[in-house]
Order: structure tokens, then sequence, then C-alpha cells
């Protein structure tokens, strides 16, 4: 099975990726969590020239992501579901769509369409978006420096991100469940293991 997490920065992905991966491992299942960009060796630098690199032409910046999924997808995600693992991902290709489409302004289609052909059209099983209002995150970030070039730009661009994943989440709502990342971090997670509960199977 193979769960995404999306959502803002600091809408809290990557903790609720870490309790959901305790939850599964605990009820018997192999879990492999694992994230975008940087998921791989290569991905960790093409992360490294994305994040702290200069600056990237939006399409080459879509590129950028589409090879890091192409090589975390064959080496990583692949075999790991071909073994019958569950694979916990923080971000995905719905993140290329609402950053390289919406944020930078490209095609979304087009944006897309290179992340079906970098990975072989896989699909995540259940993608849990976590919601949060760009004002809220930039408060829960503090006053602490943006971590990387992303952090640092501005309200509207995260706004048009946001937007843009709950469009995502509107036109798939089989494969969505859209959390409210306001909320405690344990009523979350209470919300997200009701969303894989039933997916689960035997
Ligand atoms: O979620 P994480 O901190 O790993 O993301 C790193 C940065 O890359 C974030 O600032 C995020 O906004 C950005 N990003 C992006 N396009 C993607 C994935 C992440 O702009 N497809
Ligand atoms: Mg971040």
């Amino acid at each position: 099975m193979f769960l995404t997490l999306e959502g803002g920065d600091a809408a809290g992905k990557t903790t609720q990726a870490v309790a959901l991966e305790r939850w599964l491992t605990e009820r018997g299942r192999t879990v492999v969590r694992t994230r975008e960009p940087g998921g791989t060796a290569l991905g960790a630098e093409i992360r490294a020239l994305l994040l702290h690199g200069g600056e990237v032409a939006p399409r080459a910046e879509a590129l950028l992501y589409a090879a890091d999924r192409a090589h975390h997808v064959a080496t990583v995600v692949r075999p790991a579901l071909e073994r019958g693992d569950v694979v916990v991902q923080d971000r995905y290709l719905d993140s290329s769509v609402a950053y390289q489409g919406a944020g930078r302004v490209l095609d979304a289609e087009e944006v897309r369409g290179l992340s079906t052909w970098a990975t072989e059209g896989l699909l995540p099983d259940l993608t849990v978006l976590l919601d949060l209002e760009p004002a809220v995150a930039r408060q829960r970030r503090g006053g602490r420096a943006a971590e990387d070039r992303l952090e640092s730009e501005q309200d509207d661009f995260h706004e048009r991100v946001r937007t843009a994943f709950l469009a995502l989440a509107a036109a798939s709502p089989d494969r969505f469940v859209v959390v409210d990342a306001a909320l405690p971090e344990q009523e979350v997670a209470a919300r997200i293991r009701a969303a894989v509960e039933p997916r689960l199977g035997a």
C-alpha cells in the first residue's frame, strides 16, 4: 500500500508520517517511510540543488523534481510495494502539481504529465492532505529564518499552493482525505488512522 502525505510547509507532514509509521508497525506491517525530494542518494543531491542552490528556472525546477521522483519510485517505492511493504511518503506528485504548477504558474496538466511519465503512472492508494492556512504556517515557523528558498516565498505563493492542493483533493475524493492541520497533533493522527484503517485490508 502506498500512502502519501501532502500539504504546505509546517503542516506537520513529517510528524504525522512518523506517527503513522509507528502505528502501522505496531499492527505488524513492514513500513518504508520516505520523502521527496531527497529519498535516495541521487535525490539528496537534487534536493540540495533545489533548496540551497541558486535561482532555478521554473521548467528546470519541475524537471529536477521529476528526476528525483523517477529515481525514487524506480529504486525505493516500487521495490517496497512489490515486497508487500507499506510505503509512507512525505510528498509526492501532488506537491509538484501544486508547487511547480500553481506556485510557479506552469501548466498543471503538463506538470502532472511529467510526473506520470517519470513514475510510469504510479498513484498513491491514499493521499492525506494536511491543510493549513499560510498565515498559521508562518506563525508555526515562528521567528526562525526560512530553512530553504521556498519557505521565504510570500503568503500569496503559499496561498496558491494551498488552493491547488484543495482542488486536487476535490477532484479525486476517492484517493484523498483532507485533514485540518490546525487541530492538535493527536487528533490529526487519529483522523489519519481512521482513513488508513479501512484500506489496510486483511
Ligand atoms: O517538505 P519539505 O520540507 O521536504 O520540502 C522542501 C521544500 O521544497 C519546501 O519548501 C517545499 O515548499 C518545496 N517543494 C517544492 N516543490 C515540490 C516539493 C517541495 O517547491 N514538488
Ligand atoms: Mg520544509
